[in-house]
């Protein structure tokens, strides 16, 4: 039986369907330590790379199964030329509520406005570090006031709708949580702590490495006075959290409090392989779907199906191996299968 096409589907978990994150290319300009920490990596061949129009093809695929956020990723999506055109592409499919962007913001200034006269609603930008020094010993690129440019760029352009994310990693910049936290204040932007995850790329990841969301709201009561937890609890992977100054910030707990009963998200990366979950060792090759002629009904059943089969609960898996966890995948594991990388599948 195929599904009705505005069917959302809800996988065994009963989660629904309904983000999709869109890697546009795995190519970046930073190497963070905890994504991209090697010398050497296998790119995605450029013929394999999906094409602007396959790419919104699949997205409407999943847009008429009851997704209405997409969020742009990488890789550094801004590395993607043209990506305006794309954008446009997207905001014109039926059903569409929200296009967000996840970037280091280094090229944000050259191409902010296009991205937010193309359609972009909201942008997430990475920063670590307000240390210069310190910014390239985590990025391996002297690159922080380019850095702070695009975030600058971006409250311009984006006012309200600007949020930063800070990976937290022990002895490298745990000692940044309050000036991180009062850099983003005074630009009205909206922080959020991501516990450093063991995800493919993190090949140095280790538990001792982890300031954990616990830690990480001590931390902040000490300076601060207690956050309160803020009263609604949706699907996205965020806890928000309000200091008694009413700064809102929020602490994304992947690895010490997974929250995978309530993730609804899936993700495509630049060549088109569609993986339902950041720890999935495999996924599914919608570009040969898409370049073999199926058709739209039968990309619908395709995803349906697939979507309805998920059971993935990689971070709940990858807690409850305690003592034993290490790094997901070895060097040589991600050589063979470069797909298990983060800046692939994006984060
Ligand atoms: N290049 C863009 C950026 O850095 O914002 C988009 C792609 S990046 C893979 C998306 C997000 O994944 C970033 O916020 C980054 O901090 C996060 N990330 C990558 N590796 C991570 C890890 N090992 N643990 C936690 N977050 C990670
Ligand atoms: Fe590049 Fe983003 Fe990965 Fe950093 S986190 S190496 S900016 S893809
Ligand atoms: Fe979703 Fe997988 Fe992340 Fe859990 S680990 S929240 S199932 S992507």
């Amino acid at each position: 039986m195929t599904d009705p096409p505005s069917a959302r589907p809800s996988d065994r978990l009963a989660r629904p369907l309904r983000s999709f994150r869109i890697s546009v290319t795995d190519r970046c300009n930073l190497r963070c330590s905890y994504c991209m920490p090697e010398e050497h990596y296998t790119w995605l061949p450029r013929s394999d790379i999906l094409t602007f129009d396959e790419t919104a093809r699949i997205a409407s695929c999943f847009v008429r199964l009851g997704v209405d956020k997409l969020r742009i990723t990488g890789g550094e999506p801004l590395l993607r030329q043209d990506l305006p055109e794309l954008i446009v592409l997207l905001a014109r499919i039926h059903g569409v509520r929200d296009i967000a962007l996840t970037t280091n913001g280094v090229l944000l200034p050259r191409f902010g406005a296009a991205l937010r006269d193309a359609g972009v609603r909201r942008v997430t930008v990475s920063l670590d570090t307000l240390r210069a020094d310190r910014f390239v010993a985590l990025t391996g690129r002297d690159q922080l006031a380019a850095t702070l440019a695009g975030i600058d760029r971006a409250v311009e352009l984006w006012p309200g709708a600007v949020k930063l994310n800070a990976v937290v990693m022990r002895d490298r910049n745990d000692d940044e949580l309050v000036d991180l936290l009062r850099f983003a204040r005074a630009r009205g932007v909206e922080l959020r702590f991501i516990e450093y995850m063991d995800v493919g790329g993190a090949t140095a990841w280790s538990g001792a490495t982890v300031v954990s969301r616990r830690e990480i709201l001590a931390r902040l009561a000490e300076r601060f006075g207690a956050p309160v937890p803020c009263a609604e609890r949706d699907w996205a992977p965020a806890d928000r959290f309000r200091l008694p100054d009413g700064t809102v910030f929020g602490v994304i707990s992947s690895t010490t409090e997974p929250f995978c009963r309530t993730c609804d998200r899936a993700r495509l990366t630049a060549d088109g392989m569609w993986y339902t979950c950041l720890y999935a060792k495999s996924g599914v090759d919608l570009r040969s779907a898409v370049r073999c002629g199926a058709t739209d009904a039968e990309l619908d059943a395709l995803v349906a199906r697939r979507w309805r089969e998920r059971t993935d609960r990689g971070a709940e898996e990858r807690h409850a191996l305690r003592e034993a966890r290490g790094p997901l995948a070895a060097r040589d594991e991600l050589a063979d299968d470069p797909h298990l990388e983060m800046h692939k599948r994006g984060g």
